[in-house]
């Protein structure tokens, strides 16, 4: 494992002293009950964990996206809800707040955010041709539609909606086009005509809080606009290049929990009077896990780094996401593997767990697919 920066390595002892000692012992009973305590919660925002990219002067870490993503790997590495519900917070609300909201809402929210309130980001339409929509009401909006897989979004104090609130017209090769004009809304929670569910029981990342979130004219007011007016599905792009840097993250992360649970297990089970670390076709297995997760790292590392020096960092984001998602999946399933049954059966090996939250994070923050289509459309334009 390597360290770019000695703030890197001091934040990485830090996070990790934090996520052994209070999110690791929980793991698997919050994976079982598909719960996640706020009593945990509460210690991740005691220990700074959830403040780390607010700005200090408003309370938080000020941390760079090199510290960030070093303290996403090492929750992850102890639990991938974990760190599933500290990067949506940070990655997509506060960081988002920090850089698009005015003043006056950043010194509104951001203490509170950086200390107890949890946040989420909620973009997935239940039903992507009934869009949620914030249509003006009185000095306002009026929100109306249904949210899905909204992670936090059980638990939080304040959402940040995506919500369409009118039509934009533009030309294009001589012809006007229609398009919606996506806006970022704050509303707080609970709302009146605001009805959360959970979303169901998961694969994986089962004990981080996603929800299915139905707006019913629920009322915000006219300060609560993020941004400008029609400028939402910019700042949600922007947000998520981030988020995609931190669900990067948590692929190394469950990667490396899955390589030292494989390490451990094959020094101490013996077939045939010997370790199965003795046979080759094991060393293998462990070889190519470590080496695809080494490499895995270094583009994740890669991507923080080009964002704390400014700049895009849309297509390197999404590169980090592919390429760390599936390399966990990947590596949890070769380390699962090793394990023979020993890896199928729950309750006696976390192997198991790492495949299934691996699997999940595939599909969280834009599927493979759509990553694909970022790195394409930035290969081949102009
Ligand atoms: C655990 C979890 C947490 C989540 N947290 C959040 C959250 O906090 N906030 C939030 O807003 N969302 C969240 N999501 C939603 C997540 O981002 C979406 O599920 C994901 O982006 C896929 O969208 P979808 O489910 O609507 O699938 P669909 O868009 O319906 O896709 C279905 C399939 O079609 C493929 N596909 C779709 N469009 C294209 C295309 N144009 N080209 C090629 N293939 C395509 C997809 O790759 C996929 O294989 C979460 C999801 C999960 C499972």
């Amino acid at each position: 494992m390597f360290d770019v920066t000695e703030k890197q390595k001091k934040t990485r002892t830090w996070a990790r002293e934090f996520a052994e000692s209070e999110i690791a012992p929980a793991a698997s009973a919050m994976d079982k009950a598909g719960n996640f305590p706020r009593e945990l919660l509460k210690s991740m925002f005691d220990a700074g964990l959830m403040g780390m990219l607010v700005p200090t002067e408003h309370g938080g870490r000020g941390a760079a996206m090199l510290e960030y993503v070093t303290a996403v790997e090492e929750v992850a590495r102890a639990d991938a809800s974990a760190a599933l519900v500290m990067s949506i917070h940070s990655s997509l609300v506060t960081a988002l707040l920090a850089e698009f909201a005015s003043d006056a809402m950043k010194a509104a929210r951001l203490p509170s955010l950086a200390s107890k309130s949890l946040g989420s980001f909620a973009l997935t339409e239940e039903d992507p041709s009934e869009p949620t929509r914030a249509e003006p009401s009185g000095k306002g909006f009026a929100a109306t539609g249904t949210k899905m897989y909204i992670t936090n979004g059980t638990l939080s104090d304040l959402i940040i909606l995506f919500a369409v609130t009118g039509e934009k017209t533009s030309e294009k090769d001589g012809k006007t086009v229609t398009r919606p004009e996506l806006s970022a809304l704050l509303v707080g929670a609970p709302a009146e005509g605001l009805t959360r569910k959970s979303a169901g029981t998961k694969l994986g990342l089962s004990a981080a809080p996603v929800g299915r979130l139905e707006f019913s004219g629920v009322k915000i007011p006219a300060e609560a606009l993020v941004g400008e007016r029609g400028a939402g599905f910019g700042m949600a792009m922007k947000a998520l290049d981030g988020g995609r840097i931190a669900a990067a993250a948590m692929g190394v992360g469950i990667g490396q929990a899955s390589l030292d649970a494989a390490k451990s297990y094959a020094r101490e089970r013996v077939t045939q009077g010997r370790p199965i670390a003795k046979f080759q076709a094991v060393q293998f297995m462990i070889a190519e896990a470590a080496t695809r997760l080494e490499a895995a790292r270094a583009l994740t590392y890669q991507a923080a780094g080009m964002a704390d020096g400014g700049g895009r960092v849309t297509e390197i984001a999404a590169q980090a996401k592919l390429f760390a998602s599936e390399t966990a999946s990947f590596v949890a399933s070769r380390c699962l593997q090793v394990h023979g049954g020993a890896g199928v059966v729950r309750d006696l090996y976390p192997v198991e767990r790492y495949f299934r939250d691996a699997r999940v994070l595939e599909i969280i923050e834009g599927t493979s697919e759509i990553q694909k289509l970022v790195v394409a459309g930035s290969e081949l334009r102009g």
